[in-house]
């Protein structure tokens, strides 16, 4: 998806209020009545209305009359607000060139005040998984339409503590500098995706190294569950740095073997195929690298209970992360796993879930997000405050 940020700068303060006013009422409805948007933003005069057409001009919005006349936050808008929240927090200045397109994610760089260049992703949950779309719609028909953006905003949160917590623990992951709603910023790393590394001077060292990591997760109670060649980077001086975290599960979950041996399985694979490294039988098999998922406790059964140092699943819990969220998410994964090969070749429904190829003309300088201008800031808090407290006194 093409993220104009330009249009960031000639947005007025009440065209934020109104986009507020939208996201709110999609806590309750799929699609917002447009009376409803204008009780929350409350502008003098039917100002609302007239904010609503630049928001639909500029994609920010979604008009929507398939079951009533409404309207509904589209990737963009909500790509704005998290965006202006983080500009006001003080965390960027400016947003460059995208550097990632993930599965359901896109990557940018941003810049902060002093010129420190930062990865922002932007979680697309629902992009690319349209196989799972049925499933997910019946699990989810109760909130249809924003539970995309309320599964992005999960699987953002879930990321940010993730990758903090394992951060503190010594792993190798991007620094965990900030999240809001679906948006996740943390530090840039200067490398590859293992995917496009041809050659390696120590194919053996970062193969151990990679198969250690995936061992000292499950130590820490953890699986990764897209531990492959995409979300493994790599730099010129061969460091290894693991990425993409919304999908981990603990060591107590039902499939946890499952997860674990296909983590494994995918590192042998690709280091046999890519650089020809080759093991031994038993080694490949991994027979004692069992998980014991039926178990309370959170180890697999060929850690050293000794050398347990915690389980961090536990210790998410605290950050915010709650168990329900992940119980959610988790849904959602399964479902991904359970429904794969049922729905294959389901269509894109919405001009939101079509994946753009990176596009140098995205390319903008946003130094100009100044112009949220002081005084505007925490404006979009501020609005959501209000507009709860409206929403309230509907
Ligand atoms: P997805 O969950 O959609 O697969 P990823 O987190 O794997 O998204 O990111 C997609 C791509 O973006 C990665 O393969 C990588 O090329 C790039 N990327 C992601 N995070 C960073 C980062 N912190 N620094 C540099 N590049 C990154
Ligand atoms: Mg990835």
């Amino acid at each position: 998806m093409k993220l104009d940020v330009d249009a960031l700068r000639y947005l007025s303060r009440d065209d934020f209020r109104v986009l507020t006013a939208v996201e709110m009422g999609m806590r309750n409805h799929e699609i917002v009545p447009s009376e409803l948007i204008d009780r929350i933003a409350s502008l003098k005069h039917g100002g609302t209305y007239k904010v609503l057409k630049n928001l639909l001009k500029h994609k920010l919005v979604h008009h929507d009359a398939s079951k009533y006349d409404g309207l509904r936050l589209t990737y963009l808008g909500y790509d704005f607000l998290a965006i202006k929240t983080l500009v006001n927090r003080g965390v960027f200045t400016a947003v460059g060139r995208q550097i990632g397109v993930g599965k359901e994610s896109d990557i940018f760089e941003v810049a902060t005040e002093d010129g420190t260049v930062l990865a922002m992703k932007l979680h697309r949950l629902g992009r690319t998984s349209f196989r799972a779309v049925k499933s997910k719609r019946d699990y989810l028909r109760h909130r249809s339409s924003f539970s995309w953006l309320y599964l992005s905003r999960l699987a953002a949160l879930k990321e940010f503590a993730f990758m903090k917590a394992l951060g503190e623990h010594g792993f190798p992951v991007p620094n965990a500098v900030d999240c809001n709603r679906h948006c996740v910023i943390m530090s840039l790393i200067q490398g590859y995706p293992l995917v496009q590394v041809r050659e390696l001077q120590n194919p053996d060292t970062i193969f151990d190294t990679i198969l250690g990591l995936v061992v000292r997760l499950a130590e820490h109670g953890l699986i990764h569950c897209d531990f492959n060649e995409f979300n493994i980077m790599i730099d010129d001086d061969e460091k290894v740095t693991m990425i993409d975290f919304p999908q981990m599960v603990s060591v107590s979950h039902r499939n946890a073997k499952m997860y674990f041996d296909r983590d494994i399985e995918c590192i042998f694979k690709f280091f046999k195929k890519r650089f020809n490294l080759s093991f031994d039988e038993n080694e490949a098999e991994h027979d004692d690298a069992e998980v014991d998922s039926d178990s309370d406790e959170c180890r697999p059964q060929f850690v050293d209970i000794q050398k347990v140092s915690g389980c961090l699943d536990k210790e998410l819990e605290a950050s915010g992360f709650t168990r329900k969220d992940q119980e959610v998410i988790e849904k959602f994964v399964d479902g991904d796993v359970e429904k794969d090969s049922e729905s294959d070749g389901e269509e894109a429904e919405d001009e939101e879930d079509t994946v753009d190829q990176i596009n140098d003309t995205s390319v903008v300088n946003l130094e100009s997000l100044s112009l949220v201008k002081e005084g505007e800031d925490n404006l979009v808090e501020d609005a959501s405050k209000e507009a709860d407290q409206t929403e309230n006194n509907l």
